[in-house]
């Protein structure tokens, strides 16, 4: 029986292994992480992260061939195959701080297999990296440790949170980069038998290891990329802005990469991808704040949705943040609800500073039990109830469905409601009598006549 060990048990390696197990009944899968309690609950009924199908998948594989352990090492050395997939956050101190991608995890994890292996391994690189990692990884693990014969493989994750178990179930495309020797080509197939288990062996294309990391970071190696049915339509929808743990931080490694290389007007070029789509949050709230008389202090304004985007709790980089603290700043009132994301979480991600969200627990702060003027709430009807606007800031499809008469009976007036996400029928709103902003819609013709500065 193969075994395979994934070290990171987040978003990307729990989902990722739980599929494998579930479509190799021949393959042991360990996932393991440092973090107790995120084992604790891939143990439990109530799993730390929340995508559609996932609860199936675990509970079909759980105990059979899908086990979570905290025993890292132990299972490190048993494995044949270890994937690695444990966060590539962007640096806040030191060289490339705010661009480069923070390697420490990556690094502590690679020292830690040339520690404590005993044979042979394939370790397959998961995380999204710069370009090269691969080579120093398999340096640290040469270096290391002599005698034993580690095989380094790229094989990035191009799944989406939300659709992440369709996504393995049905991938665009798997890519396995890997060297071009007869170990690298061997480990290659290694890894090829295991998708080949479900995913159809043209959508299985093998490169070398530049080329693997560099179709994930800039998308722009064009068979692999050209595959890639996220880059249309489904992709370019006007919104208050992107977030998830991934664009920006790659977009940064990118401008990184560029300013390395020489190439500023480049990086000024991909630096600009960020500064908009943080332009395009300020501007949000820009539009809230004029369209309420300029003034948003004491006022309620309900938050419909903190997740980064619908069907996820993840809150990495989510526009939300950054528009609730825009409007605590103007003092207001937020009263939040999110199907998914946890009181604590949406405090902790109000109380942090930029980027920290994405490094492990332990360092971030401890959650503040409360914010002043924020209250977070169970219910959609609770949060809007005597407020003066709604903000919608994730694309829930229960947000499409309220009863939007009740809402308006409950809300102070003028009732307000700024559309983040464009998922409600400006057009009924406003029969009801609701004063309606779509972001990237015609304005409402009361918004019109306010003096505005968005
Ligand atoms: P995550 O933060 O959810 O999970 C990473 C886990 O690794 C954490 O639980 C952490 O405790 C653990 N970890 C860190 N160092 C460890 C160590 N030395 N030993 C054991 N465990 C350790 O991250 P994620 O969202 O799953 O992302 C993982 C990687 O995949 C990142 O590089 C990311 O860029 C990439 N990626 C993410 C997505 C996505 O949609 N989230 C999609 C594609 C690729």
């Amino acid at each position: 029986m193969v075994k395979i060990c994934c070290i990171g048990a987040g978003y990307v390696g729990g989902p990722t292994m739980a599929v494998i197990a579930l479509k190799c009944p021949n393959v042991q899968v360990t996932v393991v992480d440092i973090a107790e309690q995120r084992i604790n609950a891939w143990n439990s009924d109530t799993l730390p992260i929340y995508e559609p199908g996932l609860d199936d998948v675990v509970k079909k594989c759980r105990g059979k061939n899908l086990f979570f352990s905290t025993q890292v090492e132990k299972n490190i050395a048993d494995s044949d195959i270890i994937f690695v997939s444990v966060n590539t956050p962007t640096k806040t101190q030191g060289l490339g701080a705010g661009k480069a991608a923070d390697l420490t995890y990556w690094e502590s994890a690679a020292r830690m297999i040339a520690d404590v292996s005993k044979s042979d391994k394939i370790v397959v690189e998961k995380s999204t990296v710069p370009v090269k990692t691969a080579e120093a990884i398999e340096r640290i693990l040469t270096h290391n440790k002599k005698g034993i014969n580690f095989t380094i493989l790229s094989n990035p994750e191009f799944l989406a949170e939300g659709t992440a178990i369709q996504d393995l179930y049905n991938p665009d495309r798997v890519l396995i980069g890997g060297r071009e020797t007869p170990d690298g080509q061997k480990a290659i197939n290694a890894l090829r038998d295991v998708y080949a288990n479900w995913v159809p062996k043209e959508r299985i294309l093998c490169t070398n290891l530049w080329s693997a990391e560099l179709s994930k970071l800039a998308a722009n190696v064009s068979h692999s990329i050209g595959t890639d049915s996220r880059i249309g339509p489904k992709f370019l929808n006007a919104s208050v802005g992107f977030g998830g743990s991934c664009f920006q931080k790659d977009i940064l490694n990118l401008v990184y990469i560029c300013e390395c290389n020489g190439l500023p007007e480049v990086a000024n070029y991909w630096k600009q991808v960020v500064k908009v789509n943080d332009y395009q949050k300020s501007r949000f709230v820009n539009r809230v704040v004029s369209s309420m008389f300029n003034t948003v202090s004491s006022k309620k304004i309900a938050i419909l949705g903190f997740a980064f985007k619908k069907d996820t709790g993840d809150t990495r980089e989510a526009p939300a943040i950054d528009v609730c603290k825009g409007l605590l700043g103007d003092k207001a009132r937020l009263s939040i609800y999110d199907p998914q994301v946890t009181e604590d979480q949406i405090l902790k991600d109000l109380s942090m500073k930029k980027f920290d969200k994405d490094h492990p627990s332990h360092l971030q702060p401890a959650s503040p039990t409360s914010i002043k003027q924020v209250s977070i709430v169970s219910d959609a009807y609770q949060a809007v109830k005597d407020s003066h606007g709604i903000c919608i800031l994730t694309e829930w499809d229960e947000f499409k469905k309220l009863d939007y008469q009740k809402v308006f009976d409950s809300m102070q007036k003028p009732a307000f409601i700024f559309d983040g996400r464009n998922i409600v029928d400006a057009h009924q709103l406003r029969k009801i009598g609701f004063i309606v902003y779509c972001i990237g819609k015609p304005l409402d013709p009361w918004l019109k006549d306010m003096p505005s500065v968005a």
